[in-house]
């Protein structure tokens, strides 16, 4: 398998997450090992340790949007500038991260009357973390990885993606393609 990924930089970021929240979040389970390449940064090979496992993003906010704004990468600032935000509005002063509200949810968090239900409103240009979101990164050495699942409503035995080794190459490439 030869997959070349920003994985140090999705390390990076996901280590800027607000873990003490995430700790709280107890049952995040450890799907698969991911090694690679020592010099050349590639994917060498995934390792499951939970198989047939789906997913499928219900965008229902229930637990990626009520952790707190989470952190941001200099790109997902200059991106949601690009898409006509101003920092002054989304960005929390002392911290670079998403602005919460005071219950905890995200700042760009809003319900949708039409709809009935709550909804991203920054959906198409939102952070790294949360195209990430429910996976994230471990390191357990140089070049091995640990592929963490935070809870989440679109994980399911019978619904979506089958989460294998081609979800996850490309799942990871997606949330990292604008970096
Ligand atoms: S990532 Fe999970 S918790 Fe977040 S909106 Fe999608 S299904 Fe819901």
């Amino acid at each position: 398998m030869v997959a070349w990924l920003h994985l140090d930089f999705i390390l990076k970021i996901t280590q800027q997450h607000d873990y003490n929240r995430r700790k709280r979040l107890d049952s995040d389970r450890k799907i698969a090992e991911i090694t690679l390449e020592t010099k050349t940064r590639r994917i060498k090979d995934i390792t499951f340790n939970i198989k047939n496992l789906r997913f499928r993003c219900k965008r229902c906010a229930t637990f990626c949007c009520k952790l707190g704004g989470p952190k941001l990468s200099v790109r997902d600032v200059e991106r949601l500038e690009k898409a006509g935000y101003n920092k002054e509005e989304f960005l929390e002063s002392g911290r670079w991260g998403l602005k919460g509200k005071a219950d905890g949810s995200c700042v760009f968090l809003q319900f949708n009357q039409e709809r009935g239900f709550h909804e991203c409103s920054i959906y198409d240009v939102r952070p790294i973390l949360c195209r990430l979101y429910p996976f994230y990164l471990q390191k357990m050495s140089p070049d091995l990885f640990m592929l963490r699942i935070m809870p989440c409503r679109g994980i399911s035995r019978r619904v979506g993606k089958l989460i294998d080794e081609r979800f996850i190459i490309n799942h990871l490439s997606y949330a990292t393609s604008s970096e």
